[in-house]
């Protein structure tokens, strides 16, 4: 079967451009217009992230899918759903991590004597965040299809490219049901699951 993240790399490399660009908009550090630039920057980010994440989750369920698609709308709830609910594996709810992420970046900002580089790291730590969440909604887009489809049991794949997770490898071709797919192990895994036929 194929590795269903290569979609995902994509949906990544875009986003974190994207997010580049956004950051661009601090032009001068002092404290009124840090914040109101933070909330712009977070809210368009979180806009960009929506979009982006609900077309990865239409493709990897379209493509694993087997009787039936997801419409764009119902693609669009899930990711909503996901990105309000608590992730085992990063530990945070997305929405609360990105406002959290905000008002760090705009305290470092104000307060550090070195500005730049606080958004620089702000810059890297939404990339990354990013990141990981596209990878968790191409996971769950992949249960889902699988549910849909009346898939009963999965079998744990843990990735095999340069992203090859040690922490994983017990789990290699472990059997699960559907409805009890552990959550990853650990971030930036890129293990996926595969149908088992009955
Ligand atoms: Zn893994």
């Amino acid at each position: 079967m194929r590795n269903p993240y290569i979609k995902t790399d994509k949906v990544i490399a875009y986003l974190s451009k994207q997010y580049a660009k956004l950051f661009r908009r601090v032009t001068s550090f002092d404290e009124l217009n840090v914040i109101s630039v933070s909330h712009e920057i977070y809210d368009e980010a979180l806009k960009i992230t929506e979009q982006e994440a609900t077309r990865l989750v239409k493709a990897v369920y379209d493509s694993y899918r087997e009787t039936g698609e997801i419409t764009a709308a119902d693609a669009h709830s899930f990711t909503v759903a996901l990105m309000a609910a608590y992730n085992p594996t990063t530990k945070y709810i997305y929405r609360n991590e990105l406002d959290r992420k905000r008002s760090r970046f705009a305290e470092g900002v104000i307060s550090s004597d070195t500005p730049r580089e606080e958004v620089e790291l702000a810059k890297r730590l939404l990339i990354a965040m990013n990141k990981q969440f596209a990878d968790d909604a191409t996971f769950e887009a992949l249960i889902k299809a699988f549910a849909d489809d009346g898939v009963k049991r999965v079998r744990w794949v843990t990735a095999v490219d340069d992203k090859r997770c040690k922490e994983c490898k017990s789990r290699h071709h472990k059997i699960y049901s559907i409805d009890n797919v552990p959550p990853k192990p650990h971030l930036h895994c890129r293990c996926y699951i595969e149908k088992v036929e009955e």
